[in-house]
């Protein structure tokens, strides 16, 4: 089944996302790790993004839907989750045109319930690996020795810039003002569920594998 997730930043969409690649073998299409690496790549795509992103804007709509049609066209016939995309009423009505032409659909629109004043502690305290984008955060999930990754062994571990508290507030703006709405879009179309998001990595996996299998 393919499968949206969306939620507040912070609320582990990254996280649980690659979990549910590694378990049951999904095609992972995360719009904020396509653009961190164009951004580390110094792509056209990048340089157009970086400053929305510093900034904690959303990206304009023709350079974000334009970036995960290119990815729609090499994915073939695999069960995708699409993390971080669509964040608006728009984006969601160009992901529909774009599964149409391939003939696919989406399955359920997961979204990770996390109470606002969680969001803040975990944002603030993430930190990310540059190499291999594994994530940590300094008290809930720290690396064995710090600052180095331990899934890829390079010290390279750094706090994301929009991760700061300055560009949180204006991330969560944008959040409420865009993409909570896409909560009643999926509910219309009757295939919105909701994850608990609290709790240990693990804990909510369980409860967002017997949603999307169940
Ligand atoms: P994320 O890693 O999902 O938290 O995304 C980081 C940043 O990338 C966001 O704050 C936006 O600036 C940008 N971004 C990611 N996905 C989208 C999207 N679907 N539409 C617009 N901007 C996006």
């Amino acid at each position: 089944m393919n499968i949206v997730i969306f939620g507040a930043p912070g609320a582990g969409k990254g996280t649980q996302s690659a979990l549910l690649v590694e378990k049951l073998n999904m095609f992972h299409i995360s719009t904020g790790d396509l653009f961190r690496n164009a951004i580390k790549n110094k792509t056209d795509l990048g340089m157009k993004a970086k400053a929305y992103m510093d900034r904690g804007d959303l990206v304009p709509d023709e350079i974000t839907v334009g970036m995960v049609e290119e990815v729609f066209d090499r994915m073939g016939d695999r069960e995708f989750i699409l993390d971080g995309f669509p964040r608006n009423a728009a984006q969601a009505l160009a992901l529909e045109k774009m599964l149409a032409e391939h003939g696919k659909d989406v399955g359920r629109a997961v979204f990770l319930k996390v109470p606002r004043e969680l969001l803040m502690a975990r944002l603030t305290g993430r930190r990310v690996c540059r190499n291999c984008g594994a994530v940590y955060h300094i008290d809930s999930k720290p690396p064995k020795h710090m600052g180095v990754c331990d899934e890829c062994g390079k010290k390279d571990l750094y706090q994301r810039d929009d991760d700061k508290e300055a560009v949180i507030a204006n991330r969560l703006e944008a959040y409420d003002k865009s993409t909570a709405p896409l909560v009643d879009y999926y509910r219309r179309a009757g295939k919105y569920v909701e994850v608990d998001g609290v709790g240990e990595t693990g804990e909510v996996f369980q409860r967002l594998r017997l949603t999307v299998q169940g």
